[in-house]
């Protein structure tokens, strides 16, 4: 399989805090992979900006080192000084005016200009400020926010504001990585490029939906930032609800980024909210030398989620009466997720009843190996009989397409190139953002009033007791949660 890599035009690329955590582990090697497989033209360049004092040569150090921690395979060395030529640091305060007339020479006015906000958000409003203030805003310059986007709907709407006073919507890139899976556009190809899945895809013939995503990691090491913000925030109010928007939505006339937002955007509108009963959080437990979650948060009180799961309805002709189960958590039994489509029973069996009856699943894996399986129902070979069983018709990407295809590219490198190429699809619009904290507010502001303790649940088990419960009462079962 050839891999076909579309040109772009030579661009600048700025990365606030380019010495961080987050620019040494996936934006830089993401740039890297992307200039290996020739997508960064000749007469780009890629500025690190952060507050350390250092200069080009001990950033092109550090951005080395980087790739070799987490570049995956081999840092072929043509390569590699070919990247680093193309990189340039400078120091800059994102509060002060250091650093600005510097940024200012290396980021040029006739190129694509990209600043990527790789800093903490209480940084976003200064830097479109400062980028603003010097000059380096025209129409073709784009910003791209990390998240977290706010922390409810009211600091969302702030750091809207912040950013629209400098730049327009469509200058605005907020990234949700999961939105750059190959996986979670391919679903949107499933469902809009095949005839086969359309008409069943509606609670007519969809029994439920699963939306699962499982950690087997704690908080590492981040439990007071983890715990004031919990499972709820950091994971359901964007991925979950990104991954439940393109499963439920009707199909965009076209696929261009606002006709796709548009109709995520009434997704979001169309969620009940939540009964108190159809949630359940959880904190994971001390495992041998493995510290439970109220010793990581180091709050033996804390009341912060490390575990989230809840029966969701979306209220309009397409959902009526078809739940969605959403969960998620850490210290879980493995590093799993998936979106599961579990369809009804037929109507009617003309089997015996030895023969068993089945339901149609398609599953969509994000990680790892990612891939699509329809659960067919056939007949067991050999003789004895009629009995059925199901098979996967399997879509393994790496097996179907070769490990070297383009599928294989991090969602970080896809991210970053729809930012250059001016495509914003895969990103959240700001209204999109903060229907989502509209819904997810009353959940927290419930759990806060009631006060109540999350269930504890073992490390490395598929979570609470309740979250079992959960489908149980409704006669159906979580999907196992495996890699
Ligand atoms: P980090 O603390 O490792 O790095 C912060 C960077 O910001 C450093 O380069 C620092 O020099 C720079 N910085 C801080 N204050 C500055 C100032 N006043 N002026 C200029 N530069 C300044 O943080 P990180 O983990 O890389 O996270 C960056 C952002 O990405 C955060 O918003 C975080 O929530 C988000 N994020 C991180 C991850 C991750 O895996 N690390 C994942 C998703 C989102």
């Amino acid at each position: 399989m050839v891999s076909r890599v579309i040109p772009v035009d030579p661009f600048d690329l700025v990365i606030f805090g380019g010495t961080g955590d987050l620019a040494r582990r996936k934006i830089l090697p993401a740039l890297f992979r992307r200039f290996v497989a020739g997508q960064i033209p000749d007469g780009s360049s890629i500025v690190g900006a952060a507050r350390s004092e250092i200069d080009d040569a001990e950033y092109k150090s550090l951005v080395k080192d980087a790739l070799r921690e987490f570049h995956p395979g081999d840092l072929p060395e043509d390569m590699l000084s070919g990247f680093l030529n193309i990189l340039h640091y400078v120091q800059v305060d994102a509060t002060g005016d250091q650093g600005w007339d510097a940024l200012a020479k290396l980021a040029r006015p006739d190129v694509v200009r990209a600043f990527y906000f790789s800093v903490g958000p209480s940084l976003f409003g200064a830097l479109a400020e400062r980028l603003h203030h010097h000059g380096l805003v025209d129409p073709e310059t784009r910003i791209v926010v990390e998240k977290p986007f706010g922390r409810d709907l009211e600091t969302a709407r702030a750091l809207n504001t912040s950013l629209a006073a400098h730049f327009e919507e469509c200058q605005i890139y907020r990234i949700d990585h999961y939105l750059g899976k190959e996986t979670v556009q391919n679903l949107m190809a499933i469902r809009f490029g095949n005839m086969l899945f359309e008409p069943l895809w509606n609670s007519q013939y969809v029994d439920h939906i699963q939306i699962t995503v499982a950690e087997t990691v704690g908080v590492q090491g981040r439990g007071e930032y983890y715990d004031r913000s919990g499972a709820m925030r950091d994971m359901v109010q964007n991925h979950l609800m990104q991954l439940l928007c393109l499963i439920a939505m009707e199909p965009p006339a076209k696929f261009d980024p606002d006709a796709v937002r548009d109709e995520k955007l009434k997704v979001i509108r169309a969620l009940d909210p939540v009964e108190p009963a159809d949630l359940v959080r959880g904190q994971y437990l001390a495992d041998g030398d493995r510290a439970g979650y109220l010793e990581d948060a180091e709050d033996p009180a804390s009341k912060t989620e490390s575990f989230a799961a809840m029966k969701v309805h979306v209220s309009n002709w397409r959902w009526a009466g078809t739940p969605f189960y959403l969960r998620t958590g850490k210290r879980l039994k493995a590093r799993a997720s998936e979106i599961a489509v579990v369809f009804k029973e037929t109507p009617h069996s003309i089997f015996d009843e030895d023969a068993g009856r089945h339901r149609n699943t398609l599953s969509i894996r994000l990680q790892p190996n990612e891939g699509i399986d329809l659960d067919v129902t056939i007949k067991e070979p050999g003789p004895g009989g009629m009995r059925l069983i199901d098979v996967p018709l399997d879509m393994t990407f790496s097996e179907a397409l070769g490990p070297e295809s383009e599928a294989s590219a991090d969602a970080y490198e896809r991210l970053i190139m729809d930012v250059i190429r001016g495509n914003q699809t895969l990103f959240m619009r700001g209204d999109e953002v903060e229907a989502a904290w509209a819904w997810t507010d009353p959940i927290i502001q419930g759990w806060e009033t009631r006060g109540d303790r999350p269930e504890p649940y073992e490390t490395g088990s598929s979570g609470p007791e309740d979250a079992l419960a959960l489908m149980h009462r409704d006669g159906r079962r979580w999907r196992e949660i495996r890699e």
